[in-house]
């Protein structure tokens, strides 16, 4: 086995601290991870609180990974030590299902794994980024291109895909309304994204000393929706809303900015159920859907996209022994606009 260390929650009453484990040797098909950075997503917090379904401790967090290749296995094809690599949200899928073969390994008919909080296919509890090392099976192992800072290359992993490939899947571009609803880690990528695909841009925040960020980022409006007057004026508007809140919030108040047809696409996961009444949906003939992260293949493509286009996360780099205080800061929306840790801190 490879001693790993991390930090890790022992249960969802105590801080993170440091922990020692182990990972599995490097099989075959694996490559192994000197990781360098991870992202901190809101999705880490609600799963060392429990907040969705009873976690797996002690919980490593972690799923915006990247760093440099150390070891690959006889059989891995796509990478060589020295590499830059990242890792995201899945660590494994049957690989063998219809929406596997079609890309879509995030929909695993037998459930993918997740890269921490979940079992792998032996059963063995995985463990996340916020940690020295991991070892992943090759194709869930992305490419990193050299160009970008790789820091704030990191949160692309989750952050960038979960916002990527709705708007891709929706075709959000050039004559579309798009409103980005919480203007946070995911928020914020699907206003760079949705200005690259040509949108016209609005975030609905509950913070108004966002505004500027939120210009700077290239959104073309900013409604502070607190403010009657402001949220009035978007009623019946917007083609698209992509909803990032990781908070209860009242679905038909927003429902009621969508134009005739228009989606809002839920990324975000409340512990709350959603409440919706009839009347906000179909006043309008209005769509709600939901979208989970992104599957390999479209992730490599977000990967390429960003290099190209030269795309990253507006980070705010942290010591690992300062992730309490960030998770605090994440849930009063204090955070410009993601958290990243600096692995070497560890
Ligand atoms: P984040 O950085 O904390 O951003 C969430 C933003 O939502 C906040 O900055 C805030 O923006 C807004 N907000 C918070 N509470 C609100 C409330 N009660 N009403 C209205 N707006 C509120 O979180 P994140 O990392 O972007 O993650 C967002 C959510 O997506 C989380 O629930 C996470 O678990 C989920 N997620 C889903 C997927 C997926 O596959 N679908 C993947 C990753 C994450 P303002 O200050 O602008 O209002
Ligand atoms: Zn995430």
């Amino acid at each position: 086995m490879i001693q790993a260390k991390g930090y890790a929650a022992q249960s969802p009453e105590t801080d993170l601290a440091l922990w020692d484990f182990e990972r599995r040797e490097v099989g075959a098909h694996d490559v192994q991870l000197e990781i360098q950075f991870c992202g901190v997503c809101h999705s880490d917090l609600h799963q060392i609180k429990n907040d969705w379904f009873k976690g797996i401790f002690p919980m490593v967090p972690g799923h915006e990974i990247v760093g440099k290749v150390v070891k690959v296995g006889n059989h891995v094809k796509g990478f060589k030590v020295g590499d830059l690599a990242g890792v995201g949200c899945m660590v494994d899928s049957c690989q063998v299902c219809e929406n596997c073969k079609e890309g879509l390994e995030q929909y695993c008919l037998d459930g993918n794994t997740q890269t921490y909080n979940g079992l792998d296919r032996t059963g063995v509890p995985t463990y996340g980024g916020y940690s020295n090392t991991i070892v992943v099976r090759e194709e869930f192992v992305l490419h990193i291109s050299e160009k970008l800072s790789l820091a704030a290359t990191a949160p692309l992993l989750c952050a960038g895909i979960t916002t990527y490939s709705p708007l891709r899947h929706w075709k959000v571009g050039k004559g579309h309304k798009l409103a980005v609803l919480g203007l946070g880690g995911l928020g914020h990528m699907a206003v760079k994204f949705g200005v690259a695909f040509g949108a016209e841009v609005t975030v609905l925040s509950t913070s108004p000393s966002k505004e500027a960020a939120a210009k700077a980022l290239g959104a073309h409006h900013f409604v502070v929706t607190s403010d009657k007057k402001q949220s009035d004026a978007v009623k019946n508007t917007f083609d698209f809303i992509i909803d990032t809140v990781s908070a209860e919030h009242d679905m038909d108040f927003y429902l009621g900015m969508l134009r005739v047809n228009g989606v809002h696409i839920c990324v975000g996961i409340p512990p709350e159920k959603l409440k919706i009444h009839p009347f906000a949906l179909l006043g309008n003939r209005r769509s709600v859907a939901g979208s989970g992260i992104g599957g390999i293949k479209e992730t490599q493509e977000m990967l390429d996209y960003c290099a190209e286009h030269n795309i990253v996360s507006d980070i705010e780099m942290i010591d690992i022994k300062d992730i309490t205080n960030a998770y605090a800061r994440m849930l009063k929306g204090d955070v410009r606009y993601r958290f990243v840790i600096d692995i070497a801190t560890l």
